[in-house]
């Protein structure tokens, strides 16, 4: 039987020659640290509800699903005809339009806290603008985040971040920057609480379901404590959902949780499938904003902000998520895999977990981790909620991801995102390419 790389090879040639000359073109041959993959990544030619097809002709069922942004799949109707509809009435007309109103009252509608909403082009973008906010209402020069927590690539936010590609690189970045951040274990809230008590902080930034690569699920708990902490301490807070926005709930992990934060940031399933961003909250400090203020305005231009392809995309799927129940329907898609997946570690008896958390899972191979005893993640009692989770050893990873490619399945790193159109026969596939995976590493002699 073929090794797990000869069948890599064997399956992707023509992939392979174009990351060789994408090479020559592209940093690394890639356009996003996350796409890396070894010894090369696939080049996709088109991609249809759950699934891809790479230019090999391979069918892959995908689970990158656009980082997150396609909670409803590629190319879904309702976003094709929406694009159809406006592209031919012009995509950037300079002024302000009616689709950017229809988005931020789509916002405002799911998301109680979104007193104001400021479009961006990206979750990067307004991150950045929520930290430069904080600043500007506080005065205050620092930042408290989350140890592994990521939130983009702007200079604000990038000390101590991970992403799937492992920890954040910072080459470049002002040692200045790096030292008005302070960066705390996911569940230290007295580490939380010894910093904001000295009221040097502008804010604090989490991803409030503790979705981040390296990390578990985090308690309720934590972001409880924080949104006292910061209230005492008159400290912006401000929730990541650029992940868990309209996914986790409709309303996102705050409506889950029950907390008003000062600020959010969106960005991913917000547009639909298109570029776009947000950042949204409390009048008061989003109002900071704009050109009709005298002086101590916070500027914000930004060419494609709210461009009238992403909103009027973006309004129609916000629509969609209040109006049915996408959220609803990916979230028991994902419950089946993951717990298909784990299914399939324990007949195979392969150390590691699935875990995860509405739409969102995360595997470990390798480690002897826990294993959620059903459902997505684990009711951890006496012994506490772990801060964090050992990565998938790069000597088993790679060729497993090389083996579940040969099968026919894609992850975002270790990692699965499930939309609204992953059906069963898309998710009983997946488990048993996952199984199959699994007994080629034991062939190959990985695990
Ligand atoms: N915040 C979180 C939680 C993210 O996961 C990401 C991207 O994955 C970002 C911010 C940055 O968003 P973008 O990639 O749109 O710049």
């Amino acid at each position: 039987m073929p090794s797990i790389d000869d069948r890599f090879l064997a399956q992707h040639p023509r992939s392979a020659e174009l990351h060789a000359e994408a090479a020559r073109v592209l940093p690394g041959g890639i356009t996003h640290d996350i796409r890396y993959f070894d010894p090369f990544g696939l080049r996709i030619e088109r991609a249809q509800g759950a699934r891809k097809w790479d230019v090999d002709g391979n069918e892959i069922v995908d689970y990158v699903m656009g980082h997150g942004a396609l909670l409803f799949g590629h190319a879904h109707p309702l976003m094709v005809e929406t694009v159809q509809a406006q592209i031919t009435r012009g995509t950037h007309y300079g002024s302000s339009h009616p689709a950017e109103l229809a988005w931020g009252q789509a916002v405002q509608r799911l998301l109680p806290s979104a007193e104001r909403v400021r479009f961006t082009s990206s979750g990067t973008e307004a991150t950045m603008m929520a930290v430069r906010l904080a600043r500007a209402a506080t005065g205050r020069p620092k930042l408290l985040k989350l140890r592994s927590h990521f939130h983009g690539w702007n200079d604000s936010v990038a000390a101590g971040a991970q992403t799937s590609a492992g920890v954040l690189k910072t080459n470049g970045l002002l040692r200045a920057l790096s030292e008005a951040v302070t960066v705390v274990d996911q569940t230290d809230v007295e580490a939380m609480a010894g910093a904001l008590a000295s009221r040097e902080y502008a804010a604090a930034i989490l991803e409030p379901t503790g979705y981040s690569w390296g990390t578990c699920p985090l308690p309720a708990s934590v972001p409880l404590a924080l949104r006292e902490l910061t209230e005492e301490s008159e400290t912006v807070l401000i929730f990541d959902e650029v992940v868990t926005g309209f996914r986790v709930a409709p309303g996102g992990a705050q409506e889950r949780l029950g907390i008003r934060p000062d600020l959010t940031t969106l960005a991913k399933v917000l547009a639909g499938g298109l570029p776009g961003g947000a950042v949204a909250g409390r009048a008061a400090l989003v109002d900071q904003i704009g050109a009709h203020r005298n002086g101590d305005a916070v500027a914000h231009p930004g060419t494609f902000n709210a461009n009238p392809l992403s909103a009027s995309v973006g309004a129609r799927m916000l629509t969609a998520v209040a109006d049915g129940d996408p959220v609803g329907v990916a979230a028991r898609q994902a419950r089946r895999l993951c717990e298909g997946f784990n299914a399939a570690l324990r007949d195979a008896e392969v150390p590691g977990a699935a875990y995860g958390d509405a739409s969102l899972i995360r595997i470990v191979l390798g480690p002897d981790v826990p294993r959620p005893a059903g459902g997505m993640t684990w009711e951890w009692g006496e012994a506490g909620a772990q801060p964090t989770m050992p990565p998938t050893p790069a000597e088993i990873m790679w060729p497993f991801r090389r083996a579940l490619l040969n099968h026919g399945v894609d992850l975002i790193g270790m990692g699965a995102i499930v939309s609204c159109v992953h059906d069963d026969r898309d998710i009983d596939d997946s488990i048993e390419a996952f199984g199959a995976a699994l007994s080629d590493l034991r062939a190959d002699g990985v695990l």
